[in-house]
């Protein structure tokens, strides 16, 4: 089963980037071109029917899948990235971290308005990125259709700060 393969095959490290954190590492899966496939399947699979007219990926591992996703389903991918990265026009939105806060951006003409976006991370944790993603993509008139994840570290039951924005939450992995 996907779901078991992906387990045994993220990494757990201890105490990265910080004491008390454990970092679930997935660039394990990236040196299996098979599983990277099948991910992608997946994904389709669930999303089969919908209405989809852009990815968007949080920066950076939102990136690795979110644009092998787009590009199955043959729609844009929109890059989200931390504060200061992109070239052109930006928008922002900042949200709180645990210590501190953080500025995510998107080009200002990352898409039309009345899009319907799908939002792709590798993890979904604490729901701040993809909330603050939500916000910042709803600035430009998006209609967030839903969330993909490769893995949510289901105990912290952030998904129920998503269903404000949709309530399709896909993540391979639990
Ligand atoms: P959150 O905003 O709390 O949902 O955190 C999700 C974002 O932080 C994603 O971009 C993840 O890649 C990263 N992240 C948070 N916690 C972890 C973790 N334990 N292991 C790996 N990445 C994490």
């Amino acid at each position: 089963m996907l779901e078991e393969r992906l387990k045994s095959v993220i990494r757990d490290i201890p105490d990265f980037p910080k004491p008390g954190i454990v970092f679930k590492d997935i660039t394990p899966i990236l040196k299996d071109q098979q599983l990277c496939g099948e991910i992608v399947d997946q994904l389709v699979n669930y999303l089969q029917g919908i209405e989809i007219d852009a990815i968007a990926g949080v920066e950076s591992r939102g990136f690795l899948f979110g644009m092998l996703l787009a590009n199955r389903l043959d729609v844009p991918f929109i890059p989200i990235r931390k504060q200061g990265k992109l070239p052109f026009n930006t928008i922002s939105e900042s949200y709180k971290l645990e210590y501190g806060q953080a500025t995510i951006e998107v080009h200002e003409d990352a898409l039309a308005p009345g899009s319907k976006v799908l939002i792709h991370d590798d993890l979904l944790a604490t729901g701040g990125t993809v909330v603050a993603a939500s916000k910042l993509l709803e600035k430009l008139g998006a209609d967030i259709i839903g969330y993909a994840f490769i893995i949510s570290l289901d105990f912290l039951q952030s998904e129920g700060r998503l269903t404000r924005f949709s309530d399709r939450i896909i993540s391979l992995a639990r």
